[in-house]
């Protein structure tokens, strides 16, 4: 129990292992910085949740996300990132070196911390949305629209997101039925008017989902008018949520900016946070892009910006 206890040194921490945390693993350990990579607890990230990858570059024929992810991990392990299965659960970036917590046990002093944390979906909470996920179920629809080519589709949510998720679904479906549990939208006024100016799209308003149905696949989703109580079934192939996302920052709180909705803030143009030595990638502190392509970018941002940092440190210490 006593080892458990005792304080682990490294050079670079990274934390979390979807696109950002490999790239930032595979840049990190290829400029020689030995970086640590704890996966959390989900590793690889929300892509291991999605079917086909069609908009990875260099992917010419799709890769289904979890295998995108485990040539990810491969890559970094090839240049040496020693990539370790468990979670972050506290950290302490009040003093130098920084300092964090993995499975509430092994302590780590760290010179550089690369948070590639992510985010999560949330979710309606129904077990038929489960039991379709990657079968017609999707939150994400940049990702997974084109595979609704021609068919008609449900989403959820009345913001910015459904908005503009909405809008795109509605250049590739037949039909989208837009499912919005209030009176009113919460999207700004712009994306609603582009919205309710879209043919294709029909706006259901105080409208909850009761179920998605199907056999292998989504066939139907029924709906019901909570002012009146009726019910309704909606012949549809794709169902998707976009009821927002939580960036999973909790254990940064109160130590790192975060905006109001628990995003990172970094300083434009890099991947710096308002403690130095710590850099934020990936959609722990991006809610516009979301893409895998943009985190991978972020991470090698994260990378970078760490072994500037570390190699001014030294030459500090030389002086
Ligand atoms: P938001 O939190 O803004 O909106 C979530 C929406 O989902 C709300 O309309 C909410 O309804 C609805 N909702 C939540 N839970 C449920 C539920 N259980 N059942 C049905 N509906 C539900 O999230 P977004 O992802 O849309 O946006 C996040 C942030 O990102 C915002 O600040 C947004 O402006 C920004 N953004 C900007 C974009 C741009 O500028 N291009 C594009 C995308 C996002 P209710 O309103 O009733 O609470």
């Amino acid at each position: 129990m006593e080892l458990e206890l005792e304080m682990e040194k490294v050079q670079v921490l990274i934390i979390g292992s979807g696109p950002a945390g490999y790239t930032a693993a595979i840049y990190a350990s290829r400029a020689g910085l030995k970086p640590v990579l704890y996966q959390g607890g989900q590793p690889g990230g929300q892509l291991t949740i999605t079917n086909d990858v069609e908009n990875y570059p260099g992917y010419p024929d799709g890769v289904i996300g979890p295998q995108m992810m485990m040539d990810f991990q491969k890559q970094a392990e090839r240049f040496g990132t020693d990539i370790r299965y468990g979670l972050v659960t506290a950290t302490d970036f009040s003093s130098y070196p920084l300092k964090a917590t993995v499975d509430e046990k092994h302590e780590i002093e760290a010179e550089a911390v690369i948070i590639s944390t992510g985010a999560s979906a949330k979710w309606l909470g129904l077990p038929s949305e489960e039991k379709f996920n990657g079968k017609g179920v999707s939150a994400c629809a940049v990702c997974d629209g084109f595979f609704f080519k021609g068919q008609d589709v449900v989403i959820v949510g009345a913001g910015d997101t459904a908005a503009e998720e909405a809008t795109y679904l509605s250049k590739l479906a037949n039909k989208v039925y837009m499912l919005v549990r209030r009176d009113e939208m919460r999207a700004s006024k712009i994306m609603q008017h582009r919205v309710k100016n879209t043919a294709n799209i029909e706006i259901l308003w105080n409208t909850d989902t009761v179920e998605i149905e199907g056999n292998d696949t989504v066939e139907s989703v029924r709906v019901k008018n909570n002012q009146t109580g009726e019910e309704r079934v909606l012949e549809a192939q794709g169902f998707f949520v976009a009821i927002g996302h939580k960036p999973n920052t909790d254990i940064f709180k109160g130590q790192l900016d975060l905006d109001e909705s628990g995003y990172i803030k970094t300083i434009p143009g890099s991947s710096k946070t308002n403690i130095e030595g710590v850099f934020a990638t990936g959609d722990a502190q991006d809610h516009i892009y979301r893409q895998a392509v943009t985190a991978a970018g972020s991470g090698c941002m994260g990378a970078l910006d760490a072994e500037r940092f570390l190699a001014a440190k030294e030459v500090e210490l030389v002086d």
